[in-house]
This record gives C-alpha cells, structure tokens and sequence, in this order.
C-alpha cells in the first residue's frame, strides 16, 4: 500500500465520524513515514508513537487505526495520541 493509499483508508474510516484526519498535512505524512518504517520492520502497519513490548497483544492494540477514542489525549486533547485524527 503506497501513501496515497494509507490516507485514503484514513479517510474513509473518518466517513461520518466525529472525527478526521489532522488537518496539517506535514503532520500526516509524518505519521506515514513512522507506519511505513514500522512495516518494513515488522510487518505490521503499528502506531508510530507508542512502544512495542514484544509481544503479539501488543502489536495488535498498535495497529493504526487504534481505540484511540479510549486514550486520555483523546479526552483531553480531542486527538489521539499521536494526532492522527482529530475531532471535528
Ligand atoms: S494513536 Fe493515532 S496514529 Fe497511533 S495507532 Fe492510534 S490512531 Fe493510529
């Protein structure tokens, strides 16, 4: 999947939602470039932001699109942790 691709899967998961993505886009293909190392690393399209502790429980919790809407940022920020989507 090439980075246009990515953000429109991005996109399409925003739909209707309560939420989109970050509206700066430096910020987004920053968040790309971090998934895309982590695939080619791991294999896994895995958050950019957060660790890894080895173990599979994890890396499925870091598989972006995450639960961010259960993360403290998304509460207190409207954002999840690593600014991806943001609330409208
Ligand atoms: S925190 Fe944001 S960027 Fe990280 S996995 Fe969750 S939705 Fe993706």
């Amino acid at each position: 999947m090439n980075r246009d691709e990515i953000k429109g899967v991005w996109e399409r998961f925003c739909g209707k939602n309560d939420f989109r993505l970050n509206p700066d886009e430096e910020h987004v293909e920053m968040v790309i470039d971090g998934l895309l190392e982590n695939e080619k690393a791991c294999g896994l399209k895995l958050c950019p932001c957060r660790l890894r502790d080895g173990s599979r429980e994890r890396d499925l919790q870091l598989i972006c699109p995450c639960n961010f809407k259960a993360q403290d940022t998304w509460r207190t920020k409207g954002q999840c942790w690593c600014g991806l989507f943001v609330k409208k």
